[in-house]
């Protein structure tokens, strides 16, 4: 009768120090959510938005601003706006989101 005892009982030495320094060094996530905070609801005379504010640093690709119909160039800071109260819910509302010029969502005219 073999004893199921001796192979777990004494701590090996193969393991030793697990590096406890990786595991408390922040990632660069972190940084990146200070640059990408959560969007915030503008209510505006036709209807309610969310704006996200897209720093440079995560602006990759090439957008056509909705209002003046130029594109935003990759690297560009921006806003990106979607409809809060859309008619088929907030999925919806957040496939259709633009991508606009900051510029241009301030002094958009009301059409
Ligand atoms: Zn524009």
């Amino acid at each position: 009768m073999p004893k199921r005892s001796g192979s777990r009982g004494r701590s090996s030495n193969s393991g030793q120090k697990p590096s406890k320094w990786q595991k408390t060094m922040p990632q660069g996530r972190d940084i990146s959510r200070i640059l990408d905070p959560a969007p915030y609801v503008e209510h505006s005379f036709d209807g309610d938005w969310f704006i996200q504010f897209m720093p440079a640093v995560n602006a990759l690709k090439t957008y056509i601003c909705p209002e003046c119909g130029r594109k935003i160039p990759p690297r560009t800071a921006h806003l990106v706006i979607w409809r809060e109260d859309h008619m088929f819910g907030k999925d919806r509302a957040i496939e259709e989101r633009r991508h606009w010029h900051s510029k241009c969502w301030q002094t958009r005219s009301k059409w």
